[in-house]
């Protein structure tokens, strides 16, 4: 039985072609969803090359970061690449990953091989309008972005989801405040384990209370490691 319902979204057509490696290919078929996917090394072919949201009309300056695949025990579910991400095409590689693998305790080479890192959207946004940061996805790019996450969970089975940042804690969860954080939490037979985006750009971890709060979603996160060896 599937995770998440499976969204109605299967082929699109007259889109934009890459290669491999992001360049320019005339030769390589358009952005491709299947209506079914038997693997994730297939799922991530197809998630290489899409471009569903500048077909769409969004402007995007990356093309999609992916996790690189490795048996992980769990899958990390986080908001959108930054400007590192985008450019390198890898999760969490700047500042914020590095603050998440510190309140993890985990190190760089232990960090990939624990968590498949997704998130809502795959592909750097773009500065904001304002100067203020990153552009945060449109809820249509959610949307069409979810095609991914929702057979990466279907074809991965993760025992285990962390979910980090609002962006991402609304997408599986529903709901739109930090206070989930520090409690364990399902989905379709996983546990999910609500974080923070560790960014800096939120005060939230300097509010009363949110210390603690973060200490209990880190300890519930390497519980449930524990489980999962
Ligand atoms: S953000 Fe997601 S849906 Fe949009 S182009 Fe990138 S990979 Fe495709």
């Amino acid at each position: 039985m599937a995770l998440l319902s499976l969204p109605s979204i299967v082929v699109l057509e007259n889109s934009t072609n890459v290669d491999e490696l992001g360049a320019p290919d005339e030769a390589c078929p358009l952005t491709q969803r299947k209506s079914s996917y038997r693997s994730i090394a297939s799922l991530q072919r197809d998630l290489a090359r899409c471009r569903a949201c500048s077909e769409a009309g969004f402007p995007l300056e990356s093309l999609p970061v992916r996790a690189p695949l490795a048996a992980q025990r769990a899958y990390m579910y986080g908001q959108a690449p930054g400007i590192v991400e985008g450019e390198e095409r890898l999760p969490w590689r700047g500042r914020a990953g590095r603050t998440l693998r510190r309140w993890l305790d985990m190190d760089e080479g232990t960090f990939y091989a624990t968590f498949f890192c997704a998130s809502v959207t795959r592909c750097y946004p773009g500065r904001a309008a304002s100067g203020r940061g990153d552009r945060v996805p449109t809820p249509r790019e959610q949307e069409l972005c979810a095609f991914w996450r929702e057979w990466e969970l279907e074809l991965l089975r993760p025992r285990l989801i962390v979910a980090v940042g609002g962006l991402a804690i609304r997408a599986l969860l529903g709901v739109s405040s930090l206070d989930c954080v520090g409690e364990r939490h399902e989905l379709a037979g996983a546990s999910v384990v609500p974080l923070p985006h560790p960014s800096g750009a939120s005060s939230w971890p300097s509010l009363p209370g949110n210390r603690e709060r973060l200490a209990r979603a880190l300890a519930l996160v390497q519980q449930e490691l524990t489980h999962l060896h």
